[in-house]
């Protein structure tokens, strides 16, 4: 039985799929089993077939790194793969950044403010002398 409930499977193919929250603090199940798993993925990289020894493509290097740390837990028992559910979904976000909480958009202050001073702004580098252009008007980006 599941610590945490889990969210609906999504209806259709492109809908949401709402993220549950998860507790990642320190002693947490989360954070235990992300040790054990990191240590496994580290005792691979390590290792004969990891980067060290064997050159290989970064993108080589993390699917070895997952899969000896998701093998590593399934062989110990300490974590079940939900078949029902894998099998049941139309299909399955692989983007994390996608469906977590919404970050708040920055607003622009007025226009003519101290872009320094702006969330909007901040990171944009706009034009000297450094002035925000003031709320969009433009409303096709939502
Ligand atoms: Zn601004």
């Amino acid at each position: 039985m599941p610590d945490t409930p889990k969210p609906p499977l999504p209806a259709g193919m492109f809908d949401e799929w709402p993220r549950i929250v998860v507790d990642t603090s320190r002693g947490t199940p989360h954070h235990r089993i992300a040790r054990l798993a990191t240590h496994a993925a580290d005792h691979w990289a390590l290792g004969p077939d990891g980067p060290l020894k064997t050159p290989q493509p970064l993108a080589s290097t993390i699917s070895g790194a997952v899969h000896e740390a998701l093998l590593h837990l399934a062989e110990l028992g300490l974590i079940d793969i939900d078949t029902d559910r894998l099998n049941a979904a139309k299909a399955i976000p692989i983007d994390r950044g996608g469906l977590g909480p919404k970050a708040a958009v920055p607003e622009h202050l007025s226009a003519g403010a101290n872009a320094e001073n702006c969330p909007a702004c901040k990171g944009t580098n706009p034009p000297y002398p450094f002035l925000c252009p003031g709320p969009t008007k433009d409303t096709t980006h939502g």
